[in-house]
């Protein structure tokens, strides 16, 4: 029997187990796994990833850098860090499919939504089953 609760469709239910598999995986360091079915999802080539920071930009965490298509992180622990690296993803997302950047904000609400799916469905075990 179905649980009592909000019924999901199925397109939403996909939607929220894909971005809540891809926050896992960084979670669980598996951080290139994650870029590679992020790129495949949004058909854009997979970003480089390096950790050390280009010159101009060593007192950030993170950047992501348009020309040679890398997010840079500065320590290694950040490669773990999901809101960090979906945030450099959208960037790369913008500059690929647009030749933007994108906006901050809209970079932080992109891995804010990951970061929802993670938690709901975490929540929800019988998404799981
Ligand atoms: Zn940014």
């Amino acid at each position: 029997m179905r649980k009592a609760g909000i019924r999901l469709s199925n397109t939403l239910v996909a939607d929220l187990l894909f971005k809540a598999k891809v926050f896992g995986l960084i979670l669980s360091r598996d951080t290139e796994k994650a870029l590679e079915l992020l790129s495949q999802r949004y058909g854009v080539a997979k970003p480089k990833l390096m950790v050390g920071m280009p010159k101009r930009h060593s007192k950030k965490l993170a950047c992501y850098v348009a020309k040679k298509r890398t997010i840079h992180v500065s320590h290694r622990e950040i490669l773990h860090n999901p809101r960090i690296i979906l945030h450099e993803f959208y960037h790369h997302l913008r500059n690929v499919t647009d030749a933007q950047r994108g906006i901050e904000k809209y970079a932080d609400k992109f891995a804010e939504n990951y970061s929802q799916a993670y938690r709901i469905v975490s929540a929800r075990r019988d998404f799981n089953e």
